[in-house]
């Protein structure tokens, strides 16, 4: 499938505008980070840009690159506060059909609490 266009009512959309209830534990003026609803390891956070960004990393562009840069450190700061630096964590972007991604506004997984097997 080829990278869709930006939907606004995409569900993290709908989840910026307060239409959807969400666990969040950080926002900034940027980024928003909530709990995923369908954990995959103890801990598991989205961290997503506010506004209309790219729909995946397939979609960035080189204008993109210093709100790309913000979001891993933001994801770096999230785990942080949920205290993972310690037993380490797992930043990932699915992006596109075979990596499984399901809602089309770019998001990093923040995943940790446990050993978390191999990459892929
Ligand atoms: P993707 O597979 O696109 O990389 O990740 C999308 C993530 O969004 C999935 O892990 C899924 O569990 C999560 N998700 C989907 N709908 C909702 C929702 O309504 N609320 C929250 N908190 N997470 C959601």
């Amino acid at each position: 499938m080829p990278v869709p266009a930006y939907d606004p009512n995409n569900v993290f959309a709908r989840i910026l505008r307060d239409e959807i209830p969400s666990q969040r534990v950080y926002e900034d003026a940027e980024f928003v980070a909530f709990r995923d609803i369908a954990p995959a390891a103890p801990v598991h956070i989205l961290v997503i840009p506010r506004g209309v960004p790219p729909v995946s990393a397939a979609a960035a562009t080189e204008a993109d690159a210093p709100m790309l840069g913000r979001l891993l450190l933001t994801g770096a700061r999230v785990a942080s506060e949920q205290g993972l630096v310690e037993g380490g964590y797992r930043l990932v972007i699915n992006s596109g059909d075979h990596a499984g991604q399901t809602v089309h506004h770019l998001h990093l997984h923040v995943l940790g609490g446990a050993p978390l097997g191999p990459v892929a």
